[in-house]
């Protein structure tokens, strides 16, 4: 309790809360998940996290496409900046040694401004601060990584006008700025941001169990960690360990750390349509690389992630961009539409529809990007390409073969965005439509992302208020008929780690935890922290196949359905 009343909130929502509300909200602030035993023995499964680090991402071709992210500081960046902030950011990027690659080790120096004190104003602010946060520690070998977090943490404070711009501008070209704001915490955020994004490939599931090590629970989270496949969205061929090669690098190395006895992490393999076609691709490579991932390199699903210029269905691809700084944004539209077909969008329909098709008669649980923001091949794309009534008309299009609702395995990340499940304004049809899905098709699941707005108690009233009334099974669809599925079978837990939030991450765990142990959604606890997590990811089919030798994760896994059905 003492840690929520120290934590300051979030942005302000205006919201204005119902009597019921109002009572919810004084009911929540009594409640105290460690003084709970429901709490503290349930296991957790984070179902949306990441481990990739900045030696995963086509940092420097992001940097490059995204020159309207925040006009016109952002059209003052030159290329030889944009390559010399990627750079930056990489070189103190460490890799752990894995199977077919050495380890790399990161650069100690904090002298970076003074050897690139010729690429501009923004580069030389930007580079300035990586160096004041590595004589801070922020990288000091022999430093507990919570030293370096509190090092990083007190950098970000002492941050003027001029660096906390470059810390916007750089994390809005990455598209982060439905995460990121200018108050302390944002920018905390946003700082702590590129600090995860320089550990250790190794480290990620040490640094993520560390985050939650005070919270009340049963173990240690198990986090679903997503891969992001985005070179060939961004046009940035793989070059040795500044960007590991997808499949030959990335997947394996991610299956190795899965396979560690104590990794706690399962992943999913990234799906790119442009695979089929990018630099020497042929036709069926995007989809043989899932199917590899799944069925020979221990990936549980597969991530389809629609802000990188793609739909399930109903594709419309955006005109080729034109205009001030845009060369490097359209050579890297070329690269993703360009070979296409004469019917560009009916060819990328079929792609998907092909991959889709294969999961369903796999029973292969996917994984989409369903928010309005985030890593954006170009501004904008978020919100064009991720609206979730795309996947219903891809479910309505593929009924099962006996004509009843369409199997798919399918999880909506983010449930559409915030705006429907904490009283926003903006994109309330999309959460909605997610929860339509969800009681309509007998396999659709979601996961609303917690962050820091569950730590605003009105907020979280509200979002109390919103689940009570979702998790209703009386309730009723459009045409007054009864729906086919329950939500609180449904609803998944996950933080999507670690990209940037505005509060502690334990801090909304435990909020998270008071919104359940509440009187109208405790019965749900179990449901949404764990067992929901369990049945989308069809572990226990998974686990039968396993014939009795099981890894760590699995046997963690087993006593986890074991829980879940009791
Ligand atoms: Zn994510």
């Amino acid at each position: 309790m003492l840690l929520l009343v120290t934590v300051v909130g979030c942005r302000s929502t205006g919201l204005r809360l119902t009597a019921e509300q109002e009572q919810i909200r004084k009911e929540l602030a009594v409640i105290s998940p460690r003084d709970d035993s429901l709490a503290r023995d349930s296991p957790i499964v984070d179902i949306h996290t990441h481990t990739f680090n900045a030696r995963y991402l086509p940092l420097r071709n992001i940097l490059l496409g995204k020159r309207d992210a925040a006009t016109p500081y952002t059209w003052l960046i030159s290329d030889s900046c944009a390559a010399t902030l990627a750079h930056s950011l990489i070189a103190r990027t460490e890799l752990a040694p894995a199977p077919g690659g050495q380890s790399v080790p990161r650069m100690e120096s904090a002298s970076q401004a003074q050897e690139h004190r010729d690429k501009g104003l923004i580069c030389g602010i930007f580079l300035k601060l990586l160096d004041k946060a590595a004589a801070s520690g922020a990288w000091r070998k022999g430093m507990s990584p919570k030293d370096q977090l509190d090092a990083i943490d007190k950098v970000a404070k002492e941050m003027n006008f001029q660096e906390k711009a470059a810390v916007m501008i750089a994390t809005r070209m990455m598209g982060m700025d439905n995460h990121v704001d200018m108050s302390p915490n944002g920018l905390r955020g946003a700082v702590r941001f590129l600090w995860f994004l320089t550990q250790n490939d190794a480290d990620q599931t040490r640094l993520f169990a560390l985050q939650y090590k005070d919270a009340p629970m049963r173990g240690t989270p198990l986090m679903v960690s997503h891969m992001m496949d985005l070179a060939p969205v961004y046009d940035q061929e793989p070059n040795g360990n500044e960007l590991l090669d997808f499949a030959k690098d990335q997947i394996r190395r991610v299956e190795s750390f899965q396979e560690r006895p104590n990794s706690n992490m399962i992943y999913l393999v990234a799906y790119a349509p442009y695979r089929d076609y990018w630099r020497g691709g042929h036709a069926g490579d995007a989809q043989e690389l899932v199917r590899s991932a799944i069925e020979e390199h221990g990936a549980w699903g597969v991530k389809v992630y629609p802000p990188s210029g793609y739909r399930p269905a109903g594709n419309s691809i955006q005109p080729r961009p034109a205009g001030i700084r845009s060369r490097a944004a359209a050579e890297q539209w070329d690269a993703r539409y360009g070979p296409l077909p004469a019917d560009k969008n009916r060819a990328l329909d079929e792609k998907i529809e092909k991959l889709l098709l294969w999961c369903i008669e796999k029973d292969v649980p996917v994984f989409v990007h369903s928010g309005t923001g985030e890593f954006e091949a170009r501004k904008g794309y978020g919100f064009y390409h991720s609206n979730p009534s795309f996947w219903r008309q891809f479910l309505d299009n593929h009924p099962a073969p006996d004509g009843s609702p369409c199997r798919l395995r399918l999880s909506l990340g983010h449930a559409g965005g915030d705006d429907y499940w904490f009283g926003g304004k903006t994109a309330v049809s999309w959460g909605s439509d997610t929860y339509e899905m969800c009681r309509r098709f007998p396999n659709v699941y979601c996961e609303i992302t917690t962050h820091a707005q569950l730590v605003a108690p009105d907020s979280q009233a509200f979002f109390v208020d919103r689940l009570t009334k979702a998790f209703d099974d009386s309730q009723r669809d459009a045409d007054g008929k009864p729906y086919p599925f329950s939500f609180a079978k449904k609803l998944m837990y996950g933080t999507d780690w670690y990209l940037p939030d505005a509060s502690e991450r334990v801090t909304v765990l435990i909020a998270t935890e008071q919104a359940f142990l509440h009187k109208k959604l405790r019965v749900h606890y179990k449901d949404y922290f764990f067992g929901n997590a369990l049945r989308y990811l069809n572990a226990g089919t998974r686990l039968n196949k396993s014939n009795g030798s099981f890894t760590a994760v699995e046997k963690r896994l087993q006593d986890a359905l074991t829980l879940a059905t009791d």
